[in-house]
C-alpha cells in the first residue's frame, strides 16, 4: 500500500491557526508578539526568505520589524542594532538572516543575540540548552520535523530513527530531539561507509544532506516514516528533496513531500517560538 503522505502546509496551516490564536490573546493583554529580521545585503533568495516571514508574521497578527542594510555594513553596527533590539521590549524575537556578507563574522552575530529572543535557537547558549533537555528555542526546522513526525500518531519511544546529515542547524539538533522523544538515534553522515545498512533498521529516517535520492526505496524498511528535509533540483530544474519519492512511497508508512512537507513548517516553528517568547516575557 503506498504510504500516507504527511501534508506539511495543511499541518502549518493548522498550527499557524493556533498560533494567531495566541497572538491575539497576547496582544489583548498589550503583548503583542514581535520579530524583527535582519537582512544585510542583496542576495535574491535571502529577500524572498525574508518577504515569506515577514507576511508569515503579519498574516499571524505579530508586530514584524524588517531592517534591511546594504552589504557594507560594518559588523560594530550590525552588533550595536542588535543590542538595540535585546533591550527593545517591543520586540520578542530577532532573526537575522543568512548568509552575510564575508567581512562580518556570523558567529559573533549569532552569539549577539539575547537568547530570551534567540527564536532561530542557533546560538551556542540556545544549542546547549536543547543538549541538557532545558527549555530553550528549538531550532525550527527540527522543530517542525518532529511535528510532522507527531502527526502520524506514531509514539518514538523505543523505535530506531536514523538521521542523515550532521549540521549544526538540522542534523544534530534533529538527532537530539529524537532522542529527547525516546527514539533510539543513529546519526550518519558523509564519512558512513554503507548508509543503507543503518537505514535499513530505521522505523525514522530523516533525510538533510542536500544531495538528490541519498535514499532509495531499497534503502528503507518496509512501514518506515521519511521525513525528507533537502531542497533540491532535479535536472529538468524542478524542486527535489534528498529521497526518491517515487519509490519509497511504495516502501514507507508515511513520507513527507518536497515541496509541501517540511519547507512550510520552517517558518511555522519560527512563529511558534516568537510568541513562546512572547509568553515567557
Ligand atoms: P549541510 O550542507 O550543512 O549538511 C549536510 C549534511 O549532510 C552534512 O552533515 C553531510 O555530512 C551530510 N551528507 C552530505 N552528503 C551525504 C551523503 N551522500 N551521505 C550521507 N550524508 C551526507 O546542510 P543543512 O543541514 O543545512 O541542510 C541539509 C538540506 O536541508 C539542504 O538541502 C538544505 O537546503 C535543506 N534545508 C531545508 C530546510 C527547509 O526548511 N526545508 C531548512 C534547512 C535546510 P558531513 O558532515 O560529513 O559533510
Amino acid at each position: 500500500m503506498p504510504a500516507q503522505l504527511i501534508d506539511g502546509i495543511a499541518l502549518s496551516q493548522k498550527l499557524r491557526a493556533e498560533i494567531a490564536a495566541r497572538a491575539a490573546a497576547l496582544t489583548a493583554l498589550g503583548k503583542q508578539p514581535g520579530l524583527a529580521v535582519i537582512i544585510v545585503g542583496d542576495d535574491p533568495a535571502s529577500h524572498v526568505y525574508v518577504r515569506n516571514k515577514v507576511k508569515a508574521c503579519e498574516d499571524a497578527g505579530f508586530y514584524s520589524l524588517k531592517d534591511q542594510y546594504p552589504a557594507d555594513l560594518s559588523e560594530s553596527a550590525l552588533l550595536e542594532r542588535i543590542a538595540a533590539l535585546n533591550a527593545d521590549p517591543a520586540i520578542h524575537g530577532i532573526l537575522v538572516q543568512m548568509p552575510l556578507p564575508k567581512h562580518i563574522d556570523p558567529h559573533k552575530v549569532i552569539e549577539a543575540i539575547s537568547t530570551k529572543k534567540d527564536v532561530d535557537g542557533y546560538s551556542v547558549l540556545s544549542a546547549g540548552e536543547l543538549m541538557a533537555g532545558l527549555d530553550g528555542f528549538r531550532p525550527c526546522t527540527p522543530y517542525g520535523c518532529m511535528k510532522l513526525i507527531e502527526s502520524t500518531g506514531v509514539n518514538l519511544r523505543g523505535k530506531h530513527a536514523v538521521v542523515i546529515g550532521r549540521s549544526n542547524t538540522v542534523g544534530k539538533p534533529m538527532a537530539l530531539l529524537l532522542l529527547q522523544a525516546n527514539a533510539t538515534v543513529t546519526i550518519c553522515h558523509s564519512a558512513t561507509p554503507d548508509l543503507g545498512l543503518y537505514t535499513r533498521q530505521a522505523d525514522v529516517v530523516v533525510a538533510a544532506t542536500g544531495r538528490r535520492n541519498t535514499l532509495t526505496a531499497d534503502m528503507v524498511k518496509p512501514g518506515a516514516i521519511v521525513i525528507d528535509v533537502g531542497i533540491n533540483r532535479d535536472e529538468a530544474g524542478k524542486l527535489c528533496g534528498d529521497v526518491d519519492f517515487a519509490g519509497i512511497k511504495e516502501v514507507a508508512s508515511h513520507i513527507t513531500p518536497v515541496p509541501g512537507g517540511v519547507g512550510p513548517m520552517t517558518i511555522t516553528m519560527l512563529l511558534m517560538n516568537t510568541v513562546e517568547a512572547a509568553e515567557r516575557t
